[in-house]
């Protein structure tokens, strides 16, 4: 018998340190954000539940996600979970928008036992908040899983991640198929949903230009088919393929011009396109150069919340950045020479 393929993403999950203990009564996180509630910017409730996590995080895992670092693979009995909820609605009286998160996916009944959903839509809509934002994997989104008694509107919030099926398997390791993401958005609006698409800007093995160019076509094709488009620029986080790369000067997170340039060649496109890099301006995130990160990522959240547009932005960077693009063609991986943005790599200038 042949020996059976493993993916890289399993020798990186059993490798993993020994999962830190998490309270299982208090949730991961909580915050406030400034958000678009039809054509009102108003300041949204966040919160990440402390669940089983992920069930493909478990098989195998996605190589940029570390989200299962925050979850307990043995599960959070539904009291538990309650006491979560109890710490988290505090958090929301008087919001309109709520964005209730788990380390894996909201609509997967296995992770996020209906009755406790079915509680907390309930008691969402009770408080008066008019619409919650859930993330799923496509498989979970199905009627039976968001057919809550009363709720707020309900928008799925679906990692597609790309539209190519090489980048999908190879460089993201998720095993969806375009024509299915098509079929659940459609389910998700026949029965009163919306859908907000999350795509990769840069997963592992694509260089600056070919992750450009995935971003805007797999945006492209997804648009017809969804309400709003994210554009996640892929950051490094801990216990992942990606951090691995990182570690080896094989993978760089990409320039927040790139992001830029993604967002402006889709401004016409039938759904909004926009960005909110995670750890922006940062080494482990999108990232310029020093003297203007700060700048780019406030033109970034602008633009997100609806105001003023990406034109004019400008720094000496961006003339490196547009050789390195260019350059990105001839290299064999994602990776660039260290020292192109001044602050970062090793120190050197150009
Ligand atoms: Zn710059």
């Amino acid at each position: 018998m042949p020996k059976a393929f493993v993916p890289l993403t399993q020798f990186v999950n059993e490798s993993k340190s020994i999962p830190r203990e998490h309270p299982l009564d208090q949730p991961v996180a909580r915050w406030t954000e400034e958000e678009v509630l039809g054509e009102e910017v108003v300041e949204a409730g966040v919160a990440i539940l402390r669940t089983r996590g992920c069930y493909w995080s478990i098989k195998e895992g996605c190589s940029m996600c570390g989200y299962f670092n925050d979850t307990v693979p043995g599960g959070v009995s539904n009291d538990m979970l309650h006491s979560q909820w109890e710490k988290i609605r505090h958090s929301l009286k008087g919001k309109r928008y709520a964005k209730i998160y788990t380390s894996g996916s909201f609509l997967d009944p296995t992770e996020v036992p209906l009755d406790f959903a079915n509680d907390v839509m309930s008691d969402m809509a009770d408080m008066g908040i008019e619409k919650v934002l859930v993330e799923s994997l496509p498989e979970f989104v199905h009627p039976k899983h968001f057919n809550y008694s009363n709720s707020p509107k309900i928008e799925i919030a679906i990692g597609l991640e790309s539209s190519n099926p090489v980048v999908l398997d190879k460089s993201v390791n998720k095993r969806l198929r375009w024509p299915h993401f098509v079929k659940v958005c459609k389910t998700a609006h026949e029965n009163g949903a919306e859908v907000k698409a999350y795509v990769l800007l840069k997963p592992p093995y694509l260089g600056e230009r070919d992750a450009i160019e995935d971003a805007v076509q797999s945006a492209t094709d997804a648009a017809p088919y969804v309400d709003k488009i994210s554009i996640n620029p892929v950051n490094v986080q801990k216990n992942t393929v990606v951090e691995k790369l990182w570690f080896r000067n094989e993978w760089t997170a990409p320039w927040l011009w790139s992001v830029v340039e993604v967002l402006e060649r889709c401004k016409d496109l039938p759904a909004k396109v926009y960005s909110d890099p995670t750890g922006g301006g940062t080494r482990r995130g999108a990232h310029n150069c020093n003297d203007c990160n700060g700048q780019i990522l406030d033109a970034l959240k602008e633009h997100r919340l609806g105001h003023g547009n990406l034109k004019g932005l400008e720094c000496e960077c961006r003339s490196r950045w547009e050789v390195l693009k260019h350059q990105s063609s001839y290299r064999r991986n994602g990776a660039e020479p260290h020292g192109y943005r001044r602050g970062f790599g090793n120190g050197r200038r150009f």
